[in-house]
């Protein structure tokens, strides 16, 4: 059988037959295809060089990271709840130490997606769990492998379990969306993915169309955003990056924070 190709900038599978020389994530305005061109690698590659590191975050939580890093350098969360564990957001590699870890830890109901910059290998983690896959809508036309794990869910909040939300935000890519756990802490906790960036300063969170490019998003659209994020409470964030956890002064940085933009 043929192997998957996966883009080594971004991480994203493709089917070997895929059209496209590039990579479509990256060959978009939100990301880049390096200098030296297009790189593509293996699923085998990809397992014989890297490993993934699990790491505690919180009671409930677990960040799960490619080593050396691979791709953007994103990781996936791993949340324990009561009727059922979710994966936010997916990295690139599945191994065995990574399944048999969330299987003693209950397995997983469901992959919830931020963003197309995290699709990578979800329909692997999706049948080696046997879970549903959620993501916006809006942003159908990045989904590569079509999968019948795969939801696709509309409007502006879809109610999980256990009081879990996801709330379509937009800004980055239409259906970027961020996922509300009221139980984590006090006034509950975001996973916003790109959809918010935490600086490495801890004082400012940035919003932006592209992030590696840096494309601002329009006046227009951060008055909608800024109006979205008000009315949700929370006093935790984890974003996309392994520094990017605040728990401290959350609102008050991103009111300061979205000030600045309006
Ligand atoms: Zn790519
Ligand atoms: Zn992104």
């Amino acid at each position: 059988m043929e192997q998957l190709k996966i883009c080594g900038t971004c991480g994203t599978h493709y089917l070997p037959h895929a059209s496209s020389d590039v990579c479509e994530i990256c060959n978009d305005d939100r990301q880049y295809i390096p200098d030296g061109g297009q790189i593509w690698i293996t699923p085998d590659q990809l397992q014989r060089n890297n490993s993934v590191r699990l790491h505690k975050l919180h009671e409930r939580v677990y960040e799960l990271q490619i080593k050396p890093t691979f791709a953007i350098g994103q990781r996936a969360l791993l949340i324990l709840s009561d009727q059922g564990n979710i994966l936010w957001d997916c990295i690139p590699l599945l191994n065995e130490p990574t399944i048999s870890f969330i299987k003693t830890h209950g397995g997983l109901k469901a992959i919830a997606f931020s963003h197309p910059h995290y699709y990578s290998n979800m329909n692997d983690w999706a049948e080696v769990f046997d879970c549903k896959i959620y993501i916006h809508q809006n942003d159908e036309q990045w989904i590569f492998n079509m999968n019948n794990h795969i939801n696709l869910w509309t409007g502006q909040e879809k109610k999980l379990w256990d009081g879990i939300r996801l709330i379509n935000i937009g800004g980055h890519f239409p259906g970027s969306s961020i996922l509300h756990v009221p139980f984590l802490s006090k006034e509950g906790t975001v996973f916003c993915g790109d959809t918010l960036a935490i600086a490495p300063n801890k004082k400012h969170i940035a919003v932006m169309y592209s992030y590696p490019n840096r494309i601002p998003l329009s006046l227009q659209e951060m008055n909608r955003i800024k109006n979205r994020l008000d009315k949700i409470p929370f006093d935790s964030l984890y974003g996309f990056y392994s520094d990017q956890n605040l728990s401290e002064d959350v609102k008050k940085i991103l009111a300061a924070s979205l000030h600045q933009y309006i």
